[in-house]
């Protein structure tokens, strides 16, 4: 039976290939639950293949002045967008995600690739007057080889904004693609194919305990970023640790309170808080407000606006313009949001809208899951502790400022906040107080490149995004000219 989307192969070393053992990965439509493409499965051997591919390229791209380099990553963000009506299609199929909102995804990889090529110039050293006869200066150089491992929610969004910090440093990369969505992976290789030289870029797909592990260890690959799940984070931590001294980056997950004060204006709450929870995306991004804190004085207004926008979403096809949100990105995941639903409902918190598949032939079969909004959560719950990753919203009440500060800060994630409020005094105290990487005054949800992005605790380490993220591919090194 021929696939949709057919079988996509790797990228490695200019070329196409598929795993050396002739294994297949099924990819799944999540709408359908029809297997619509397959991608290889790598085997250990096939990340050497890629990482020595990777090794060989690698001098040659750093000699590269920032400003070849920086016209190539330019070429490329230019191919993505031009490529967008070839990958949206795919990429709402094989996510959930809904092609609506995936130009998005479009807007940001390509600017984040332009924003890197035009920071190159930044990746100097100093001079240092250590003494007053010699000459000491420090030098920023690639690692080398670096590893680059995705999460299934924006594949082709962080396929394309992963590899923009690497290469402009002057490293080489292997990136695995996430293999419930691995599909737009090649579509990538396609484009890096067409404008960077072979080996610069490879991209793999397979499973994350043996592909990516492979990545994770392999002695040639000494700098690696990870985004994905805390537990798998931390894995990669050990893995590391166990064959060497590594230098990670991790972008983790987050429970991400929506700070509501007294004199914010219920309407405007009311929308952000929807906004915030990317219902397009099922709620599945690390920085969806998955937690809004309402001060008592205005929850039974903002509560019953947000019951009734949060039930009118239409969901559909992910392809179909006109849907606004699709399924949850596969049956395990299923599994997991329908789980945490239930334990919701167990640990008392009160089921407003949702929690349940949508009534209709059309949702008969696939992952989904009505978008699903919980009232009186307390933070004993699991439901408002633990991510969700999917469309589903706590609610919680609070009248004292200490109250809600602490309540914000009693997960073991660090991510996000937003805090609406016109008073500058509470604004700049819970800016600072909070235990986040980032904190939105009186907004949500976007991300402002250039200004960094990162979790504090569990939620990750190092920064994206910004200048940080660019030297981070860097190892300096100290000269010293004895005159
Ligand atoms: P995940 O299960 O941790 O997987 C992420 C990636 O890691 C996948 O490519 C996975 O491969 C791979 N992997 C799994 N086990 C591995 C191992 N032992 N060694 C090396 N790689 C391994 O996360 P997910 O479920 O795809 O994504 C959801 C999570 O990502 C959420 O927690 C979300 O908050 C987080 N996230 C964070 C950010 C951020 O910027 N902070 C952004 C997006 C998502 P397989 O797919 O083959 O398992």
């Amino acid at each position: 039976m021929s696939l949709e989307f057919g079988d996509r192969l790797m990228f490695v070393g200019g070329e196409f290939v598929a795993a050396e053992t002739g294994e297949w990965m099924d990819s799944v439509n999540p709408a359908t639950e029809e297997v619509h493409g397959r991608v290889p499965a790598a085997s250990p051997a096939d990340i050497d293949r890629a990482v020595q591919a990777a090794a060989a390229a690698q001098p040659e791209w750093a000699a590269k002045s920032v400003f070849e380099r920086g016209n190539l990553l330019r070429a490329l963000a230019a191919q993505i967008r031009a490529r967008a009506d070839q990958v949206l299609p795919l990429e709402a199929a094989d996510t959930g995600n809904t092609i609506a909102s995936l130009g998005n995804d479009i807007t940001l990889a390509a600017g984040y690739i332009d924003m890197m090529a035009g920071l190159g110039i930044e990746l100097k050293g100093e001079t240092v007057p250590a003494t007053g006869q010699n000459i000491h200066f420090t030098l920023r150089q690639p690692y080398g080889v670096v590893g680059r491992i995705v999460p299934f929610n924006h594949p082709f969004l962080f396929a394309g904004a992963h590899l923009a910090a690497p290469l402009m440093a002057g490293n080489s990369v292997v990136l695995k693609s996430p293999d419930q969505s691995p599909l737009s992976g090649s579509v990538m290789g396609e484009i890096c194919r067409d404008v960077l030289p072979p080996g610069v870029i490879n991209i793999v797909s397979g499973q994350g305990p043996v592909a990516g592990d492979a990545i994770v260890r392999h002695p040639l690959v000494q700098r690696i970023g990870f985004t994905g799940s805390v537990p798998t984070g931390m894995r990669i931590q050990r893995s590391a640790a166990e064959v060497g001294i590594k230098h990670l980056s991790l972008e983790l997950g987050g429970k991400n309170p929506l700070i509501a004060f007294p004199d914010a204006d219920p309407a405007a709450i009311t929308k952000a808080a929807v906004a915030g929870m990317n219902f397009a995306w099922s709620g599945q991004s690390c920085g969806s407000t998955s937690r809004l804190m309402l001060h008592e004085s205005i929850y039974d207004e903002v509560v019953s606006g947000i019951v009734e926008h949060v039930g009118a979403i239409k969901l559909g096809d992910p392809r179909d313009p006109a849907s606004e949100m699709g399924p949850v990105n596969s049956a395990g995941h299923y599994q997991h949001v329908t789980n945490m639903i239930a334990v919701g409902k167990a640990d008392g918190a009160t089921l407003l809208t949702g929690g349940e598949r949508p009534a209709g032939e059309s949702f008969a079969k696939g992952y989904w899951v009505r978008p699903t909004v919980f009232g009186d959560v307390t933070m004993d719950m699991r439901i408002g502790r633990e991510e969700v990753f999917g469309p589903v919203l706590s609610i919680l009440k609070w009248r004292e400022r200490d109250e809600v500060l602490a309540m914000a800060n009693a997960t073991e994630f660090g991510l996000t906040a937003g805090v609406w409020t016109n008073d500058i005094g509470t604004a700049m105290g819970m800016a600072r107080e909070l235990e986040t990487g980032l904190v939105w005054i009186n907004g949500g949800g976007r991300h402002f490149l250039g200004t960094g992005f990162s979790g504090w605790k569990n939620s990750g380490l190092g920064r994206e995004e910004c200048l940080e993220e660019l030297l981070s591919y860097t190892q300096s090194k100290s000269v010293h000219i004895m005159l």
